[in-house]
């Protein structure tokens, strides 16, 4: 299986990834954990390009298209691999992060992102994406209590505006694709949100 997270800043995908992969271990399955922009070694080095600054002197337009460079190479050397051997794939942003922050706050035509999108990803959908929801507002305060990580200083330039774009467009593509995505309420507790992750795999995908 293929499973994606998804969902703005403070949303809390890393903390519930990591339950939920020590959860599916303990019932015994293989699990692969894995992260966009990144990932890959190769991923990893544009993931620097992108988030340290280094990428500035770019438009959105190739800066879209880094992010899609770095999913190609993850998809091919980790994320495919790893679903084709059996293993459970849980990867922290994907192709919804693209769609959602250089497609629409980025606001790059939505046929260009289409195709890029297809490009970098060759079929590989996930199975399942779960949308970690949460105000803005309540996301921003956890978030900023990262200060220091490699993504801290590209938020704090944001907008609450954009933040609560972003929310809005993650809930629209949950609802154009009911079958692939389910919401999950993030601004509960981290225990109450890790059993609703739970429940929404349990529901959407056959053991
Ligand atoms: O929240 P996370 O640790 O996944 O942060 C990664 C950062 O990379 C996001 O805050 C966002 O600014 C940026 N990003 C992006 N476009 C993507 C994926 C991530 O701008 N497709």
């Amino acid at each position: 299986f293929f499973i994606t997270f998804e969902g703005g800043e403070g949303a809390g995908k890393s903390t519930q990834i990591r339950r939920f992969a020590q959860r599916l271990e303990a019932g015994g399955r293989e699990v692969v954990v894995t992260r966009e922009p990144g990932g890959s070694p190769g991923a990893e080095a544009v993931r620097h390009v992108l988030l340290s600054g280094a990428a500035e002197p770019f438009g959105p337009k190739t800066e879209a298209i880094l992010f899609s460079a770095a999913r190609a190479d993850h998809v091919d050397t980790v994320i495919r691999p790893a679903v084709e051997a059996g293993k459970v794939v849980l990867c922290d942003r994907y192709m919804d992060s693209s769609r959602v922050y250089q497609g629409v706050t980025g606001n790059l035509d939505p046929a260009f992102m289409q195709g890029l999108e297809a490009l970098a990803i060759d079929g590989m959908l996930p199975d399942l994406t779960i949308i970690l929801d949460i105000d803005p507002r309540l996301g921003l305060t956890r978030a900023n209590q990262r200060r220091g990580s490699d993504v801290a200083d590209r938020f704090e330039k944001e907008t609450l505006a954009i933040h609560r774009a972003r929310r809005d467009a993650f809930l629209a593509i949950a609802r154009a694709e009911p079958d692939r995505c389910a919401v999950v309420n993030a601004s509960q507790d981290v225990e109450r949100t890790a059993q609703g992750i739970w429940q929404a795999v349990q529901e959407c995908l056959p053991e």
